[in-house]
């Protein structure tokens, strides 16, 4: 590594040859500082393979001077106080694979050249360059590989763009919260998946009262009492209802959601315009039925009837609706994991790159025995009492 030039305070020596540190810009953090310089010393006593000047610099004007964490994207470069020419950085180009034997994600395959080459580099704050030694399980090669695959897809999307915090608030005409505006705006890898799930999850707060007084049986409303006559063309209405909902769902996920990811599939086009207007009309809809759903539960809810053998099938609605909302209220958590998958299994710049989706709204199907039995139980007692 070549000496720091030019003027220096004491005291910021390390600091400014921390490991994958630009020589300059300098490090004037005072936290970066001490962090990077009790590191070093532990490294500095190995052989390393670290990065060319020129390499580190081409790496950090990739990544836009960003960290290439997506969840961070933090900006590591800016002017200094202490004189009219100087920088304070807070970037490190940090191997994927460290520099030197005993380092994280050390390859012993790999040659001196290939792990000063730009390919195993990539471009992080300080925080998440001394997180990613830590951690190897978390922070594998993969992906931080793919970490630096996506923010570069990111940086390239925004230049010359205004800021990506000035990204409109709403789709197909309604509001989103700043965090899916945040998705919609940077259209990094698999952001189709990522847009819908966090759609999918504003909207399912909104219901989120109504899902916990179906939840823990709390009734506000004013009751309905039903005579035992009237019982099983209640039941019979209702359940029609509740078919119609489930079969809103599946054309929802069938059609429209298919569609809306289907616009961006191949990796030249992520990031490019896919249907984000489209998946907020899923989205919206979806959370529309979650609100329904709880609704036809509630409803249940506050059905009384005074012939006490209907108490049992009264029972079975709220929980089985409570089930159901249940089901959807996992859908985004269940979309989290499958892109993460899809990105862990397959690289996102093959061409068999190809993530499906497909949701399904199941009733259980020990729901559905427990009210036809309870029914069959019911019919002839009911005629009974004429
Ligand atoms: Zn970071």
């Amino acid at each position: 590594m070549k000496a720091p030039r030019g003027r220096q305070p004491v005291g910021s020596v390390r600091a400014r040859q921390a490991p994958g540190a630009l020589d300059e810009p300098r490090v004037r953090s005072k936290h970066v500082r001490a962090v990077q310089g009790r590191q070093l010393e532990q490294v500095r006593r190995r052989e390393r393979d670290n990065f060319s000047v020129k390499t580190r610099r081409r790496v950090a004007s990739r990544a836009g001077y960003l960290c290439s964490n997506p969840s961070c994207r933090v900006m590591t470069i800016g002017p200094s106080r202490e004189s009219i020419d100087d920088i304070a950085t807070v970037g490190v180009a940090a191997h994927i694979c460290a520099a030197a034997s005993g380092g994280a994600r050390y390859d012993r395959a790999m040659s001196s050249k290939q792990r000063v080459s730009i390919e195993n580099a990539i471009w992080l704050c300080s925080t998440h360059a001394t997180l990613i030694d830590r951690d190897e399980i978390r922070f594998t090669r993969d992906a931080l590989r793919r970490w630096k695959i996506e923010h570069e897809a990111y940086v390239e999307h925004n230049v010359g763009k205004t800021h990506i915090r000035e990204a409109t608030a709403s789709l197909g005409g309604r509001r989103i919260s700043p965090e899916a505006a945040r998705i919609a705006a940077e259209r990094t890898l698999a952001w189709e998946f990522r847009l819908f799930a966090q759609l999918l999850r504003d909207e399912i707060a909104r219901g989120i009262d109504e899902a916990r007084y179906l939840k823990y049986s709390i009734a506000l409303r004013k009751l309905r009492h039903i005579e035992a006559g009237e019982l099983l063309s209640a039941v019979r209405q209702e359940m029609d209802a509740a078919n119609m909902i489930i079969q809103s769902f599946a054309r929802l996920m069938g059609g429209p959601l298919i569609e809306a990811l289907g616009k961006s599939r191949s990796p030249e086009e992520a990031g490019s315009p896919g249907d984000a207007d489209l998946l907020e009309f899923v989205a919206h809809n979806v959370g529309e039925i979650h609100r329904q759903t709880i609704e036809w539960g509630l409803n249940w809810l506050h059905v009384k009837c005074k012939w006490k053998e209907a108490d049992r099938l009264l029972s079975i609605f709220p929980r089985w609706m409570s089930k159901i909302q249940d089901s959807i209220s996992q859908i985004s958590d269940r979309i989290d994991r499958i892109y993460e998958d899809a990105l862990a299994t397959i690289s996102p710049t093959s061409p068999d790159y190809k993530a499906v989706l497909s949701i399904e709204l199941i009733i259980p199907e020990e729901d559905i025995n427990a009210v036809t039995t309870e029914i069959d139980r019911l019919a002839p007692l009911l005629a009974k009492l004429g």
